[in-house]
């Protein structure tokens, strides 16, 4: 028999009433109820090298969940993934513990990521979750990323456009709008762009995905921009338009990238202006002529300004006069195509087709050929600088967006460029709403004050400046 001594007795009672105290604990509130609760986990290799996932089951007594954790080895990276997942799965487990109080029955959750984009520089991942309570229609939500794998943060659309951002995120958000309009309509769906509109005002844009070197994605949950019966609403974006605010380097290492340059003012012997010596701006009207441009042109007039037209070809025949008075009157007459098509749809025999035809009407009507060219819809892609230099040609974008298409008042269009003015600042208005050609005579005369002076484009960069390449301002 084994003798213990009186402080070994002492610990083995204590031993046996401790344990005594936590099984009548353990049975008394139920930590093994009627269903048996546990959580397991393995882990799961991707199709990408280094990154893997952790899946996680788990199941209380109100609901199961399987969860996918990622594991990319760059630990930022991974923190701000699986605190999203975590958040989605405490707020899941008070929900359906409620809805199970109420309803009974069982609530499921899944949750998992996909990689939209593995680059060396960059990873592109969305989280999507679906829950189904007992008795309801399953909900869904949605989170994504783009993240830097140097900085282990995700990249913001701020950070893509740059100082752009101003003219660039407008600009994506009204494509954005665009296309879930597009989708809605597709669908036939029972709502308006009123969800989609209160929704962007609420959450404005700011990450992203990005599938490929071309796009920009966005992914709406169910409900979020249209109407539940909608189910999740994915939107693609080319970044063709978007080339002139995507010219930093963040995303240069995302997106292929067309660069736009600026150029130096030239000193035209015949100009009204060195814009090397004074504060030189160059107005510019696209989509013309129309039928308020003859009103336009008298108001230049008389305001002593010049200023540049960008013509689709189409429609010079039946406005033949009007240009004729624009070269006359000193503007600069200039090609927008023959048929307003992004030039990006086309290809490179049709692209200059339509600068030719274009170039050949005007010539007729001016007896000058154009030496510059504003892509439709700013879209541009790597052909369009080959076209541009066979042509002799300059392609000219704007380094102020007035974005008078969609805002059309004459106040906002005025305060748009007054505010962003700057010497060598091309600025894009369009000759055929009638709040731009009410803000122009307005615009003329704060700048004047400011001492600005309305140049063509010709007097800016002189008759053709930098052949085959695509300039945005003068510098
Ligand atoms: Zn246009």
């Amino acid at each position: 028999m084994i003798r213990l001594t009186f402080h070994a007795k002492l610990w083995v009672i204590t031993g046996i009433a401790v344990l005594g105290i936590v099984g009548f604990l353990l049975w008394r509130y139920q930590i093994a109820p009627t269903e048996p609760g546990y959580e397991n986990y393995k882990w799961v290799d991707t199709k990408y090298a280094g990154i893997r996932t952790k899946v996680v089951q788990r199941s209380t007594a109100n609901n199961t969940a399987i969860i996918e954790y990622i594991e990319t080895g760059n630990k930022p990276i991974d923190t701000t993934i699986n605190n999203k997942v975590d958040d989605l799965v405490a707020s899941f487990q008070k929900d359906s513990d409620e809805l199970t109080r109420l309803f009974g029955g069982k609530a499921e959750q899944n949750i998992s990521y996909q990689i939209v984009r593995n680059t060396p520089t960059h990873l592109s991942v969305v989280l999507t979750a679906t829950q189904q309570a007992p008795s309801s229609h399953p909900e869904h939500q949605t989170a994504y990323w783009t993240f830097s794998k140097i900085t282990g943060r995700a990249v913001t659309l701020d950070e893509i456009f740059g100082q752009a951002n101003r003219d660039g995120i407008p600009r994506l958000e009204h494509l954005v709008r665009t296309a879930i309009d597009a989708k809605l309509r597709a669908n036939h769906s029972s709502t308006t762009m009123d969800i989609a509109n209160e929704f962007l005002a609420s959450q404005p844009l700011s990450s992203f995905l990005t599938a490929d070197a071309a796009s920009l994605r966005f992914d709406f949950a169910q409900g979020e921009v249209g109407a539940e019966s909608d189910g999740d609403i994915s939107v693609t974006i080319p970044t063709d338009t978007l080339q002139l605010f995507l010219q930093t380097p963040t995303a240069r290492q995302l997106f292929t990238v067309s660069p736009v340059s600026n150029a130096p003012v030239f000193a035209a012997a015949d100009a009204k202006a060195d814009c090397r010596q004074k504060k030189c701006i160059a107005l510019t009207f696209d989509d013309g002529p129309s039928q308020l441009t003859a009103g336009l042109l008298d108001q230049l007039a008389q305001k002593k300004a010049h200023a540049t037209f960008f013509i689709i070809g189409s429609l010079s025949a039946r406005r033949a006069s009007t240009i004729q008075r624009q070269a006359r009157e000193g503007h600069t007459v200039a090609n927008h195509t023959w048929s307003h098509t992004s030039m990006t749809k086309l290809s490179v025999i049709a692209m200059e087709k339509e600068i030719i035809a274009t170039n050949q009407a005007l010539e007729k009507i001016t007896g000058t050929k154009p030496s510059y060219l504003r892509p439709p819809n700013a879209a541009i892609n790597k052909n369009i600088y080959a076209a541009l230099a066979a042509q002799n040609m300059t392609g000219v974008l704007w380094s102020v967006d007035t974005r008078d298409w969609a805002d059309k008042d004459a106040t906002i269009i005025y305060n748009r460029v007054v505010a962003s003015a700057r010497p060598g600042a091309i600025v894009v208005l369009h000759d055929i709403h009638r709040p731009t050609i009410e803000a122009v005579p307005r615009i003329i005369d704060t700048l004047s004050k400011q001492g600005y002076v309305f140049v063509s484009l010709d007097e800016l960069f002189g008759k053709n400046v930098r052949p085959g390449q695509i300039v945005y301002k003068a510098a």
